[in-house]
């Protein structure tokens, strides 16, 4: 709400579990399309008029994309690179152009950055652990120059430790966040110094 009343202009999401969930069944650990939900509700808020969906997860959107073909909802701007190694690599090599390109005109952009694209993940992932830093800034950076409102959430992601546990998966979680806090501090340390340096005329008592 934060980002779409104009106080943040980018937030995190920290959940997980949505684009295989269509119109009718959950499926592939995702019980609710949180995505095509979170848009349904601020379209029936009167908050936006057209969202974005960036999903950058290893697999295929497929329930969000069955949502929006049943609800016909032409509002919803769905790019998924699941599946498709051509447009994840187009991805890769023109992301923050094609960020712009595609999405300048949402009001809002919900971006699923997946830590399944990984090259170590037993579901299939290619991507090394600077290409998906990479990956993540060029979405942030092509956000914030161009103004679009964005929220991101996790998703994917099945690598374990050698005990079990999800360090391997929280480590690209974090690279990701890592990426947003880069960007936006360093975007707002520019305004802040641009600022410093407007002549502020001062009043003159008259
Ligand atoms: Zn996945």
């Amino acid at each position: 709400m934060h980002v779409m009343e104009g106080r943040a202009r980018v937030a995190c999401s920290p959940t997980i579990g949505f684009h295989h969930a269509g119109y009718h069944d959950g499926g592939g650990f995702c019980t609710f399309n949180g995505l095509v939900a979170t848009a349904l509700e601020l379209k029936a808020l009167g908050l936006v008029d057209a969202v974005g969906i960036l999903d950058m997860d290893q697999h295929y959107g497929d329930g969000t994309d069955d949502i929006i073909f049943r609800l016909d909802l032409s509002w919803v701007r769905h790019i998924s690179t699941g599946g498709n190694r051509n447009a994840r690599q187009r991805m890769l090599e023109h992301g923050r152009e094609m960020v712009v390109e595609k999405f300048a005109a949402v009001d809002l952009l919900l971006y699923q950055a997946g830590a399944d694209s990984h090259v170590d993940d037993p579901l299939g992932g290619y991507l090394g652990t600077e290409q998906m830093r990479r990956r993540d800034a060029d979405v942030f950076a092509a956000c914030e120059g161009a103004n679009i409102p964005l929220v991101w959430n996790l998703a994917g992601g099945y690598q374990r430790d050698a005990s079990g546990g999800i360090a391997p998966v929280l480590g690209l979680h974090r690279n990701t966040m890592n990426e947003c806090i880069r960007v936006y501090a360093a975007a707002g340390e520019q305004a802040a110094s641009a600022l410093s340096r407007v002549a502020v005329p001062v009043p003159v008592p008259g």
